[in-house]
């Protein structure tokens, strides 16, 4: 803790107070139209005013990418996985040069950049990528010339300079990639709910927001479903001690914080939170033991949710469910450890 406060402290003296860099990542929802677009540009406007220096990620606007997948499967049910990539980078180039217009039109210096552009170097795996070096010296250089640097989330370069792309969801991952390579003192990543809740929120009503959550427990979540932030995007957090904040981007609310902490929660600390992942449905959380095992199978039998094939770590418990027993059984667990 100390220790952390010094390195903050040496950072912040380093750049200036208000010299920070700055990468910040909104999804789909919050770019999927141009009031979504000039609110997001007049929210980087803010911390650029203040003399912060800010790299922004975006995604696809709205459902883009799924409309994409449409036409591609319109043409064939099977594609070419590079030229399925080829097709998804569009997406994204749209909403950079889009975003880029909108700080034009309001007066703000800004560029669009592409993985070509930056040289976002990643393997030749098309549809599921890795990224294996970032050259951060074009984007320094527009930063340095006072520009906020806009980059497309999602996609990459292989070596022999073909589109590739990281996996569905994949922006949060380049942001923060970006984020380790250009050494940023924030990871800000928007989106439509403020913050990692115990559940989805969208599913589970009265689910509750962390305050903050361990990256092993983020990864766990993350693998089995929690869509909220893409899994490998965790895993590049984690090796490289980047702290994620997840918030909306229609609201002020304080988010989640992602890092080396422990998962703070209200009552019961040894859970995280229950996810699906098709259908399968996860528990989460740290030294799962029999009782809580038992508790579980104990509730969905009272509830008449039948499941099988029960796969149970210290980290999580997996159960497999019909598909209409989904989302009622994530509710059944989600009310046995957190209604109030
Ligand atoms: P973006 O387009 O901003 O990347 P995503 O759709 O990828 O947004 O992720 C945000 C969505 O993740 C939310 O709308 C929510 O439905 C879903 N979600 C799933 N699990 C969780 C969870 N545990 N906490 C918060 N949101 C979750
Ligand atoms: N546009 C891509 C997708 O829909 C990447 C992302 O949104 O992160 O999967
Ligand atoms: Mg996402």
């Amino acid at each position: 803790m100390f220790n952390n406060i010094i390195y903050s402290i040496k950072k912040l003296s380093k750049r200036g107070i208000q010299n920070m860099l700055m990468v910040k990542k909104f999804g789909g929802t919050s770019v999927a139209n141009k009031e979504k677009i000039f609110n997001v540009a007049n929210r980087c406007i803010e911390d650029y005013k203040k003399g912060n220096k800010i790299v922004l990620v975006l995604s696809a606007m709205g459902k883009h990418t799924d409309e994409l997948v449409s036409l591609a499967n319109d043409i064939s049910e099977v594609v070419p996985k590079r030229e399925m990539d080829m097709l998804f980078t569009v997406g994204e180039q749209i909403t950079v040069s889009l975003m880029a217009m909108a700080f034009d039109k309001l007066g703000i210096p800004a560029i669009s950049l592409n993985a070509f552009q930056v040289r976002m170097f990643t393997d030749n795996n098309y549809g599921d990528a890795k990224i294996t070096r970032i050259e951060t010296e074009r984007i320094e250089k527009e930063l340095s010339e006072n520009k906020i640097v806009i980059v497309t989330g999602f996609q990459g370069i292989d070596k022999d300079n073909n589109y590739t792309t990281l996996g569905r969801g994949g922006s949060d991952t380049t942001a923060v990639a970006l984020a380790s390579a250009l050494k940023a003192d924030s990871c800000e990543i928007y989106t439509d709910v403020d913050g990692v809740y115990t559940a989805d929120p969208r599913i589970v009503n009265n689910a509750i927001k962390l305050e903050t959550i361990s990256y092993d427990e983020m990864l766990e979540f993350s693998n089995l479903g929690a869509g909220v932030l893409h899994n490998k995007s965790v895993k590049i957090a984690k090796e490289n001690d980047i702290k994620l904040i997840v918030r909306s981007s229609m609201s002020r609310e304080e988010g989640t914080t992602v890092a080396n902490l422990y998962t703070k929660i209200s009552n019961l600390p040894k859970i995280t939170g229950v996810t699906s992942n098709k259908n399968t449905v996860s528990i989460v959380g740290k030294d799962i033991d029999t009782e809580t095992k038992d508790k579980v199978i104990e509730s969905l039998t009272k509830n008449n949710l039948k499941f099988n094939n029960l796969d149970q770590t210290n980290m999580h418990i997996s159960i497999n469910v019909k598909n209409e027993d989904i989302n009622p059984c994530i509710r059944c667990i989600h009310d046995l450890f957190f209604k109030k």
